[in-house]
């Protein structure tokens, strides 16, 4: 009997023990671990934090796709790996892991990169809990609006302009109307501000597309402050330099943090070779030191065929390897032998959303605006959920109550 412990139940994680499920009937046991009981849809956080999509309707229980004959799910936090014993430890259980083969999900985390009073003064978006406590904190400026009359409270400010950021303003225009009752105003007085460095936005896209997408979210009423490098957040202050001018300043009653992401710290604290918390894997997906872990999400770098930077860590590749390490265990498991073939992977496009019914971004070889764009994100979005949770996640979306 083989032994796999998965860690990280996100969307790698969670599709390779669903396939593995499938896949081999016996000779294995799977343990899968995640702090939480439910997995959620990461690529729909903005509209949790927006207020317009639940939070019920992003997540499902972890218990929906187990096939407890095979799998045994821990709700813990992951302390250590220990690749030379292979066991892992986990914080609320005294008796260590063992394994035969290890998957590590364990997602991503945001990055600061130092900037100071970032980390005290800005809202991270990574996570439900996360995104919930954005969306509470701008209701609550809303309500403190009646009363103050200040106009800081009505101004949201994204720190970062990248794909994350650009969803987020999209998903804020939406919810512009609803925060603005609350407020008292009218919708326009509530202020949605993207600050980012660059200025060149969306460098995955053509300068084409990513122009129409900026100003897409531009005729949106999203005031743009591109060109402009974040140096430092204080209470209620975004402090950011143009160029060579002096340093500059926007207050804001709410200032969410989306200058990007890194893979989860305890890759480096376990002592790989990673960088920003993200290893450069193998052919096969797995540690280059340790070839019975296999490292996939958002925690591996993985290197096109041309070898010069990482694709970018996406739900779809996160899936896709997923795929290929379900397949590459199973090999094993039968054949003592890898997959003949090693991991490849095509994007079937990228789509970024700017509120529910605009979108914009590119799919087999073909740009998309509109409608069609719109679609696209929709079909992407739903083959995730599908991939992980099957039809009955798929159908039942908005089952699932995180506070029960
Ligand atoms: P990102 O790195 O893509 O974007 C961060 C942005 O913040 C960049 O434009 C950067 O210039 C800016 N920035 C960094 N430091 C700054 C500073 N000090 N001041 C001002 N601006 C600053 O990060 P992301 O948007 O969180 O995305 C992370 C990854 O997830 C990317 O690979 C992205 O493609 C992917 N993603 C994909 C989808 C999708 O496919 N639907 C959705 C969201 C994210």
């Amino acid at each position: 009997m083989k032994e796999v412990v998965v860690l990280g139940a996100g969307y790698a994680g969670l599709k390779t023990v669903v396939l593995l499920q499938k896949k081999l009937k016996n000779n294995v046991h799977i343990t899968l671990v995640d702090r939480n009981n439910y997995h959620y849809e990461a690529t729909d956080l903005h509209e949790a934090a927006a207020g317009t999509q639940s939070a019920s309707r992003i997540t499902y229980p972890i218990s929906d796709v187990i096939n407890p004959q095979i799998t045994t799910f821990i709700q813990d936090e992951v302390v250590k790996i220990d690749p030379d014993k292979k066991t892992v430890k986990l914080a609320g259980h005294e008796e260590l892991l063992h394994y035969d083969y290890c998957v590590l999900g364990l997602g991503f985390v945001s990055e600061t990169f130092g900037i100071p009073g970032a980390e005290e003064n800005a809202l991270p978006m990574t996570n439900v809990k996360e995104a919930l406590a954005i969306y509470d904190h701008i209701i609550a400026k809303m309500k403190d609006y009646r009363t103050t009359h200040n106009p800081d409270d009505l101004q949201i400010v994204i720190c970062g302009g990248g794909f994350t950021g650009i969803e987020l303003a999209g998903a804020l225009v939406d919810a512009r109307a609803s925060y603005a009752k609350i407020a008292g105003v009218s919708p326009d007085e509530i202020k949605i501000t993207l600050i980012e460095a660059s200025t060149r936005l969306l460098p995955m896209f053509s300068e084409k597309l990513a122009e129409y997408g900026v100003n897409l979210v531009k005729s949106l009423n999203v005031q743009l402050l591109d060109g402009s490098r974040i140096s430092k957040i204080e209470p209620g202050k975004v402090i950011y330099k143009h160029g060579d001018d002096d340093e500059e300043s926007l207050n804001a009653g709410t200032i969410i943090w989306t200058t990007g992401v890194s893979g989860n710290p305890l890759m480096e604290e376990c002592g790989f070779d990673a960088k920003r918390g993200r290893v450069i894997v193998t052919d096969h997906l797995t540690d280059p030191k340790h070839d019975d872990i296999y490292i996939i999400g958002d925690v591996a770098a993985v290197m096109p065929p041309d070898g010069k930077r990482p694709y970018p860590t996406t739900a779809q590749i996160a899936l896709a390897m997923a795929d290929y390490t379900a397949e590459d265990i199973v090999s094993r498991i039968k054949t003592g032998k890898h997959e003949a073939k090693p991991f490849t992977y095509k994007s079937l496009g990228t789509v970024a959303s700017v509120g529910n019914t605009r979108a914009f971004g590119e799919a087999m070889g073909h740009e998309l605006r509109g409608y069609p764009a719109s679609a696209m994100k929709k079909i992407i979005a739903d083959r995730s959920l599908l991939e992980t949770g099957g039809l009955k996640e798929l159908f039942a979306k908005g089952r699932f109550d995180l506070y029960h």
